[in-house]
């Protein structure tokens, strides 16, 4: 079954998978919604979830012949308490005591266990300890081997296993944990396109997990999470090692002044863009509709705000893992979506330096295609690099039709704005391609008769295969 397209969307959209859509049916109600690629976070799963969750996206494609991709997030060095019998009442000024899990607690003031014993060594007296995204804040008073004593500034509730935020403390814990090299293998066998790292502090953690995967036989694409302060300070280098960003902002808004937030999502977007590397705005974009069908204007707003920063792709988490309104989340997205996009200035993006003469193709092929009006980009790719650069480019109201016949790549294309993808084998004749692709483009309706596209493909000349750039119009 071949789904009509209704519209064409530039922003992509990623929903995390939980208890509220892992079933086939919602899985195939969320991709017929729109949902481009779908995000596994492995703080929570099991590698019997991961295969099970693998098995029913690709049978939930098939059935409704459209596809997504799979992410998955993977938890890196991240820092939590143990478990506690009861749930612990911390008031303000009262003293709280951590200790790792080799050590006793010391039994004059309450305690918890942390699962990093490095924590003492990596933690200097005064420093800010914040518990459940920050709800919690203490302040480092005392310290030795084993035990962290701090003073309660806010007051909370401190349960089982919650997540512990250090602003400004560099962790010694390896950027790659045994957990995740065990949840990468299963995430290997069961095929995903993209690997999300946690907390990437520098270019040498995204080196550490591309070697990971080369031994692993995996091409998955690597997109290194932004969520503290080193990995602001180094997000050049984190930028240009890297196949994608992710702007946490769950985390980074708890590890860096929360003002500075928006600042730093325009300055990783830029940067992104001047790179032609995808970027992703992830975390509270509909926070409310967890609970609320309706989003708040602040959240409609940010929304929009991150389409017009013309960020890649946006996505879900709670919204869709334990949401009472997952699909109707993904409809709001569109909505605005929908709304936002044509409103974008049409200013193609100049920061992206073009080395190659194949490249600076590229930039003309936009140009073309924008001067033409309602008219798109056709590419042929094995790499998936020329659709990448495409949609770097940011062509507002240009389609770009990427055609690959490499079916990993096919999925990593969903990915990048603009660039819908489509898998199809390749002739020996570039002609015979063309002719196929167009075929493929009138009879899946993306294009109508008389419509002009840019097609971007080789040819032979004199049996040489030369670079060209083509107008054709569909019949
Ligand atoms: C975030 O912190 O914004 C984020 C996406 O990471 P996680 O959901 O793993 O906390």
């Amino acid at each position: 079954m071949e789904p009509t397209p209704t519209y064409f969307r530039h922003t992509k959209i990623i929903a995390t998978l939980g208890p509220a859509t892992e079933s086939k049916e919602m899985l195939a109600e969320l991709i017929i919604a729109g949902v481009d690629i779908l995000r596994l976070n492995m703080a929570h799963a099991s590698h019997q979830w991961v295969d099970d969750a693998m098995w029913f996206i690709r049978e939930a494609s098939n059935e409704v012949g459209r596809h997504v991709a799979v992410m998955m997030d993977v938890k890196g060095p991240e820092i939590r308490t143990g478990k506690v019998d009861a749930p612990i009442d911390l008031t303000t000024g009262s003293l709280f005591e951590f200790h790792i899990e080799s050590a006793e607690p010391t039994g004059d003031v309450p305690s918890v266990s942390v699962n990093y014993p490095g924590l003492p060594q990596d933690l200097e007296i005064g420093k800010t300890v914040l518990i459940d995204s920050g709800l919690i804040q203490m302040r480092v008073e005392t310290k030795d081997d084993t035990h962290i004593r701090c003073r309660v500034l806010t007051p909370g509730t401190l349960g089982s296993k919650r997540h512990i935020n250090l602003p400004g403390v560099f962790v010694n814990l390896p950027c790659l944990t045994t957990k995740d090299e065990l949840d990468l293998q299963a995430g290997v066998r069961a095929g995903i396109d993209f690997v999300a790292l946690s907390f990437v502090r520098q270019a040498e953690d995204v080196r550490t997990l591309r070697r990971y995967l080369d031994s692993l036989g995996s091409s998955a694409k690597i997109i290194s999470k932004i969520e503290d302060q080193a990995g602001v300070r180094n997000m050049y280098e984190i930028i240009q090692e890297s196949d994608a960003i992710m702007v946490a902002r769950g985390d980074l808004g708890i590890e860096i002044d929360y003002h500075r937030l928006p600042l730093v999502q325009t300055e990783l977007v830029s940067m992104c863009q001047a790179e032609g590397k995808p970027v992703i705005i992830a975390t509270h974009l509909l926070e409310t509709m967890i609970t609320s069908p309706m989003p708040t204007r602040a959240e409609i707003s940010d929304v929009s705000n991150a389409i017009r920063e013309q960020a890649d792709a946006i996505m879900l988490s709670g919204e869709t893992t334990v949401g009472k309104y997952p699909l109707e989340t993904v409809q709001v997205m569109k909505n605005i979506i929908d709304s936002i996009e044509p409103s974008v200035k049409g200013v193609l993006n100049r920061a992206i330096e073009l080395k190659e003469p194949k490249s600076k193709m590229l930039r003309s092929a936009a140009v073309l295609a924008q001067e033409l009006g309602d008219s798109a980009i056709v590419v042929f790719t094995r790499s998936g690099f020329l659709a990448y650069v495409l949609g770097a480019l940011r062509a507002r109201g240009v389609p770009i039709y990427a055609f690959t016949d490499v079916e990993p790549i096919f999925r990593q294309l969903l990915l990048p704005w603009g660039v819908e993808p489509f898998l199809m084998a390749f002739s020996d004749d570039p002609e015979q391609t063309i002719a196929n692709a167009l075929t493929m483009l009138k009879q899946k309706n993306w294009c109508k008769s008389g419509s002009w596209l840019v097609v971007i493909t080789n040819a032979l000349a004199n049996e040489k295969v030369i670079d060209t750039l083509q107008l054709r119009q569909i019949e």
